[in-house]
């Protein structure tokens, strides 16, 4: 690990202008940065703590909840009015990580977590996303679990968060905030981007920009289900899950995970709820570009919608 300055931010303006300055990461929960930067993949000259900002209160607000970018995964998951109202939510955490990592893992860092694809992590392979301009090893290498759609020439990596795809069904909001106090309101559908020819932007999160909380609307009622298909039975990422909210009108909201590039929803697979899993799967995955190795997950994911739309059903 290359060496770095440690600070603590004493106000979210003071975090803002930090992560404005070249070589400077902030660090809360540390889950994801700390392998990161054991690796060398991330090598920040200046490490900023911003644990100490009081964005760790879960609060009511115009009948839904404002969740501050410091809540733990852990008390995010447990929270009643969570388990009561936003019960895929909570299910989505508790179906990341381990407990200890729930423990640790803040909202705002569950968001901006980095791709779980091994090449990623490699770093004698060319990755776009780590270093720009230099290939994607996972095209023709093992990309049994990378995506199927949304993908580009420059990257096929899946965003590895189960609780951004429950934000997305939910249809949450990120509040940032920039030194100047300026704050902005980013709808989730329009937080992660795809990869494109610039895989290295992750997110629309502009330079100095600092989140500090989550919006969760007003709750929708109906049964709320998270699934999600893994290759062992815990402390796994998404191969395929499924957000869903079904109503008993068999209206229906559907998020997937280990799909894409981000939390995947389109309007079409809403609309199709009411005519089953194939016809949700098939507006779904419309366009959908699946390796050899990894198009078992079209199917999977059908199968997937099956089970909960049956569970809705029970
Ligand atoms: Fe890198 Fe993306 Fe290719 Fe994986 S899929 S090697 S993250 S460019």
């Amino acid at each position: 690990m290359k060496a770095f300055t440690y600070t603590r931010a004493a106000s979210a303006a003071e975090a803002a202008a930090a992560a404005a300055r070249p070589g400077t990461k902030l660090i809360a929960g540390g889950t994801n940065l700390l392998d990161l930067m054991k690796l060398e993949i991330e090598t920040p000259q200046h490490l900023v703590d911003v644990n100490r900002l009081g964005l760790d209160k879960i609060e009511e607000l115009d009948g839904g909840l404002r969740i501050g970018a410091l809540v733990r995964n852990t008390d995010l998951a447990a929270d009643p009015r969570v388990r009561r109202d936003y019960g895929v939510l909570s299910r989505a955490l508790l179906a990341g990580a381990s407990g200890q990592l729930r423990n640790k893992a803040t909202t705002a860092g569950n968001l901006l977590q980095r791709t779980r694809c091994p090449y990623f992590y490699d770093t004698t392979k060319p990755c776009n996303k780590r270093k720009p301009g230099t290939g994607c090893a996972a095209i023709g290498g093992f990309n049994r679990n990378l995506a199927v759609i949304g993908t580009s020439e420059a990257c096929i990596a899946t965003h590895p968060s189960d609780m951004a795809v429950a934000m997305r069904v939910l249809d949450a909001t990120v509040e940032t905030v920039r030194a100047d106090g300026q704050t902005r309101a980013i709808p989730i559908a329009d937080f992660h981007r795809l990869p494109g020819d610039t895989p290295h932007i992750e997110t629309t999160l502009q330079s100095g920009e600092l989140i500090t909380g989550v919006i969760l609307p007003k709750p929708l009622g109906g049964t709320h289900i998270y699934r999600k298909v893994r290759d062992r039975a815990s402390y796994a990422f998404a191969t395929v899950s499924v957000a869903a909210v079904i109503g008993g009108d068999r209206k229906g909201r559907f998020a997937f995970g280990g799909l894409a590039h981000k939390p995947w929803r389109v309007a079409e697979a809403d609309a199709a709820a009411s005519r089953g899993p194939k016809a949700v799967a098939e507006a779904a995955l419309s366009g959908a570009k699946p390796t050899q190795q990894n198009a078992f997950k079209l199917p999977l994911t059908e199968r997937t919608l099956a089970a909960v739309l049956a569970e809705a059903k029970a």
